[in-house]
């Protein structure tokens, strides 16, 4: 056990100093007692050293050694008085007593050093403390022992040494407590050991003033001195290094500020003491003292005062800005905003981020935060005045501008998408992460909120149709509106039974058999009739009930599907097309949704088709990811409306796709001559070289069959060969003919 020295100690030295007043009082047994206490603390001390073996030793040892000389003095005194039966004052013995302090004031000194703070606060305070009780013990100790006539010179001078050492040991323990350099046990210890020394001095000094004391009774204050100085040694954290961390609460500790305070009135006390005022020398010392302590203390409360504003600057500023990008936040940008008159007429502009959020779930977030990092450097950039920016939110920001017409608000924007279209250097990745922007002005608004509300709702517009930037108009917020009154009707549709799924043929040319078929949802509104998927998809995907659509969608279309095969297996469609949306397939838990509802109905995953947007996995991710487990299931993945994203061909190589279904926007003009049928006669040719399927969508004329077909295309879509009707329609809609002409 490491404490069994410690506690082997404190329990041998604590007895001895019992067994001292047990033996009889002045005999030789009682005197070696006493000097081997003394030896073996010292003992105690080398011992600890070599254990521990801190990486200061030195101090260790100057302790050791003051221990040493006491002892010598000691055992000197022993011989004079049992040997040569005399007591001389001043004497041999009080070289090596005197001797003693300064190895031990020095040692205090390092190790006050080593472990105390010491800035402005900590010294002014201990020095308020010791100049406090230094007044005291002057009064007390050191002016009556000065003054008392004495025989010789040397005498007087002795006389004065101990107290004066013990006026040094008062001001370094007074530094070590108030520079919470007392924290460690070893360190609460060597504090007590010195306390307990100078206090068995001190009482000893005035004692012997008045009443000729030997010290018999204060033997129990040094004894208790040596155990403790010894124990200090030999706890562990005596290896333990520097200066205790500062509390946060440092400058306004309740301790130390009753201390100082009671320090501070010592002086005006020290007046009521009649031996104090009656000389010339008291009265300048306690005057002294008076001014060095207003002194302090003025420096004390000037230095919390700068520390309170510093603080209060600090924490306003962590309230009203954002730690990670070092803009304002949304408070702060709200309370500004308040602050401006409506007839200064502000603009907000806000910005959100596109693409952000997958960029923070597939790189983490330290890049995500750098990102952030920089796109707001480039936001304070592009704003007319830096500090008019903030982070509004994850991944929004604002930018105030007050006093701008529409057309300087618009330059504004167009500037801030601009910079906002540049790639992001992050780690080793070059991002492109995009911004939405809307303008918000105050024409007619009814507050500051309104203007900022509008800002944030011409981003969501801007978002939608992918527009640069776009401007709040009064249409926007009945489509907004209108919007929301949708998403609450799909909730009820859903329940209420009134979505259909609806199948269009894909006929294989030039036969003109059904290949496959694509399943599309229908909603028919109670009161508004037939309302458009193109319409209100978007709204679901908004909102998230696209996930619980979309299963049902599928669920449906694959039920139906084996219906088809079960009774005409020849007849039925070789594969159903099932469209899923970006979020739906964000959604990590698709995949598995598939396979349930593929076990469910029993349809062979082969039957199955899903049809992605190039921009639902452009973004890379857990979209491209379900892919791969779909593929993994047998489930055949179709990449629609191909063209009309911005990287069409370069997602081949990173997505798994079989099917490609070519735009209907280049089939639309493919019997001209335009570079439309270029790009369609270019994809069948992609297809062809990477084993894709092609598919033509929106083929409305015969025209356009022929001309596909002509171009390589064997699988067509359209109204030419079947409008999306219900299933019990789908068959007689095969067409009895061949499907193109030529
Ligand atoms: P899409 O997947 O590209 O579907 C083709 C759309 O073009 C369908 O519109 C279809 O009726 C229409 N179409 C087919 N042939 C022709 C043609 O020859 N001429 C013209 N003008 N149009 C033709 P619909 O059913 O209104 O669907 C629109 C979009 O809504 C779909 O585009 C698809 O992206 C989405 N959608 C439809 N049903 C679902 C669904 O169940 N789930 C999801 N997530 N999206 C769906
Ligand atoms: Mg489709
Ligand atoms: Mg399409």
């Amino acid at each position: 056990m490491r404490y069994r020295l410690l506690l082997g100690w404190i329990v041998a030295g604590t007895a001895a100093t019992v067994g001292y007043y047990l033996l009889p009082r002045d005999g030789v047994a009682a005197s070696m007692l006493y000097n081997a206490i003394g030896f073996c603390s010292a003992l105690m001390i080398v011992a600890g050293v070599r254990r521990y073996r801190p990486r200061r030793p030195a101090m260790w040892y100057l302790f050791a050694a003051g221990q040493m000389s006491a002892v010598i003095g000691d055992l000197i005194w022993s011989y004079y008085v049992f040997v040569l039966h005399q007591e001389p004052y001043p004497s041999f013995a009080d070289v090596w007593y005197l001797a003693a302090y300064p190895p031990l004031v020095l040692g205090l000194l390092q190790f006050v050093r080593s472990r105390t703070r010491s800035d402005m606060e900590t010294l002014v305070d201990a020095g308020m403390v010791a100049a406090g009780l230094g007044l005291v013990f002057w009064i007390f100790v050191l002016q009556p022992t000065a003054t008392t006539a004495s025989a010789s010179v040397l005498e007087k001078v002795i006389s004065i040494a101990y107290p004066a050492a013990d006026a040094v040991l008062l001001a370094l323990l007074t530094r070590l407590f108030i520079g919470a350099g007392a924290r460690t046990p070893s360190a609460r210890l060597l504090g007590a050991g010195a306390l307990l020394l100078f206090a068995a001095d001190a009482t000893f000094s005035v004692l012997s003033l008045h009443s000729g004391s030997d010290g018999y009774e204060l033997s129990a204050g040094w004894l208790l001195s040596y155990v403790f100085w010894g124990a200090a040694a030999l706890h562990p954290s005596m290896a333990a290094e520097g200066p205790p961390a500062p509390a946060a609460d440092a400058a306004v500790s309740r301790g130390s500020v009753v201390l100082t305070a009671v320090c501070s009135l010592l002086a005006p006390a020290m007046l009521f003491v009649p031996q104090a005022g009656a000389s010339l020398t008291g009265r300048f010392a306690i005057a002294t003292v008076g001014i060095v302590l207003c002194v302090l203390a003025f420096v004390r409360t000037h230095g919390l005062i700068r520390k309170v504003q510093r603080k209060t600057h600090q924490l306003e500023h962590l309230a009203t800005h954002d730690d990670l990008t070092g803009t304002a936040n949304r408070r702060h940008f709200e309370n500004t905003l308040r602050r401006i008159p409506l007839h200064d007429s502000p603009q907000v502009v806000f910005l959100g981020l596109t693409g952000f959020k997958s960029v923070n779930d597939e790189l983490g977030r330290h890049v995500g935060d750098e990102v952030l990092g920089q796109l707001a450097a480039r936001i304070r950039g592009a704003a007319p005045t830096p500090a008019s920016v903030a982070r509004m939110g994850g991944d929004e920001f604002a930018v105030l501008l007050p006093g701008h017409t529409d057309g300087a608000a618009d330059q504004v924007a167009a500037r801030l998408a601009e910079v906002m279209r540049e790639p992001v250097l992050a780690g080793s990745n070059e991002l492109l992460v995009g911004a939405a922007i809307g303008i918000g002005d105050s024409d007619g608004a009814t507050g500051p909120a309104e203007v900022l509300r509008r800002a944030e709702a011409a981003m969501y517009a801007a978002k939608d149709t992918g527009e640069p930037y776009r401007r709040w108009s009064p249409a926007l917020d009945d489509r907004a509106g209108e919007q929301a009154r949708l998403g609450a009707e799909i909730r009820a549709a859903l329940d209420g039974g009134q979505f259909r799924v609806v199948y269009q043929p894909i006929v294989a040319a030039p036969d003109g058999r059904m290949a496959a078929a694509e399943a599309l949802v229908r909603w028919e509104h109670p009161e508004r009739g037939p309302i458009s998927p193109a319409y209100f998809i978007p709204v679901a995907e908004r909102n998230g009930l696209i996930v619980e659509l979309g299963a049902w969608v599928l669920r449906t279309a694959c039920e139906q599907m084996v219906s088809w095969r079960n009774d005409t297996a020849a007849a039925a469609p070789g594969y159903l097309s099932v469209n899923v949306s970006a979020r739906q397939l964000a959604r990590p838990g698709f995949p598995q949704t598939v396979a349930d509802i593929l076990t469910a109905t029993g349809l062979p995953p082969g039957c199955l088709a899903v049809e992605v947007t190039e921009t639902a996995v452009f973004g890379g991710g857990q979209a491209v990811q379900a892919l791969h487990q779909l593929r993994a299931l047998g489930v055949r993945i179709a990449l629609d409306d191909f063209g009309t994203g911005h990287s069409s061909l370069g997602l081949l190589r990173t997505v798994p796709v079989d099917i490609l279904k070519v735009d209907k926007s280049f089939v639309d003009d493919i019997a001209g001559a335009g570079e439309h049928r270029v790009i369609a006669e270019a994809l069948i040719h992609v297809c062809e070289g990477l084993g894709l399927t092609a598919v033509a969508e929106g083929v409305e004329t015969a025209e356009q069959a022929d001309v596909l077909y002509g171009l390589g295309y064997r699988l067509l879509q359209g109204y030419h060969f079947g409008r999306p009707v219900a299933a019990a329609d789908l068959d007689r809609l095969r067409p009895a003919e061949s499907a193109v002409t030529a």
